[in-house]
This record gives structure tokens, sequence and C-alpha cells, in this order.
């Protein structure tokens, strides 16, 4: 297989993820038009940061519509950081699943959260970076400048709101 590029690369209809110890599982239905490059986005603010574990998170941004649980919600539990902004993990093994716009019909997925022969197939149409990639004045130099498609996503220093273009 050759490697993926942003004009040519496989895209999944849909694609099924979960939490690490199996309690929450969910499936997403991608609407055909869906727009795999602008929708993956990065994020490095110290929320996204204490609440994955991570230096940034790599996240998708799928419709409400098509993103459906698959288990009972029992151990989901959503944080709150900041009023109106949802961040879900499973209370029973910690992972974190996704970060919502209770204002918006869409849900940002954790990539990490989706199945590994999933990832290995279409990772590139789920993690491409080609988005906005917000808060990147908290850039790590030499760490997580080098982690994203620098060449293809929009850098913000803060949120693509009220962010400045880096
Ligand atoms: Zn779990
Ligand atoms: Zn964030």
């Amino acid at each position: 297989m050759s490697e993926p590029t942003p004009i040519d690369f496989p895209k999944p209809t849909s694609i099924t993820g979960g939490c690490l110890c199996g309690a929450i599982r969910y499936k997403v239905d991608f609407p055909s038009d869906h727009d795999f490059l602008n929708l993956s986005r990065t994020c490095q603010c110290t929320q996204c940061r204490r609440s994955t574990g991570s230096l940034f998170l790599l996240a998708h941004t799928v419709p409400l519509s098509g993103f459906a649980f698959l288990t009972p919600t029992t151990t989901l539990k959503n944080f709150n950081a900041t009023p109106g902004f949802q961040r879900a993990f499973c209370t029973g093994c910690g992972s974190f699943l996704y970060w919502r716009d209770e204002s918006r019909d869409d849900v940002a997925l954790a990539v990490g959260t989706v199945d590994p022969e999933f990832l290995s197939e279409y990772g590139f149409a789920l993690a491409n970076a080609s988005g906005d990639n917000v808060w990147c004045q908290n850039e790590i130099k030499g760490v997580t400048d080098g982690m994203i498609g620098k060449e293809r996503g929009i850098k913000w220093a803060t949120s693509s709101k009220e962010g400045i273009k880096m």
C-alpha cells in the first residue's frame, strides 16, 4: 500500500472504539460528505493535557447524529473543566473518550480510543491533523512542535475562535 497523502487516503464509512476496560463501546457512521481533513484537529491546552495525560490531544470531530453508544453508559462521566464543555471519561478505567461543546451537534472523539484495526487502516483519515491545531502557544520546543502536519493544518496560538494564527 502506498503512503497516504492529503489527496489520496483511505476513508472509513464507519468505525468502532471504546475505553480501556471495555465497559463503554461506541460506533461512528460517517456522512458521505464527511471532511476528513478539516475535521481532524489537535489541541495542546493544559486541560487536554491533564485529562488525557498526553502532551496533545488528537481529536476527530464527528456529527452527533452519526455517533452512538453500543453499551450502557453506566461508567460514563462528564467533567466540565469549562462550563458547557464536556470531557467524557470512563469511571471504570479512566479512559478519556471525547470532548464536546454542548452548544454544538458534534463530538470531538479522542482518536486513541478508536479500535486498532480501524486505526491501522484509516489512521491517516482520522488523525492527519489538517484542520485546526489549537493552543500551539503551549508547544514544547523540539517535542510537540514537530508532531503535527506543519505544511497542512492551521496553527492557532490559542483557540481558533479567539486566537492568532502562528
Ligand atoms: Zn472503561
Ligand atoms: Zn484542549
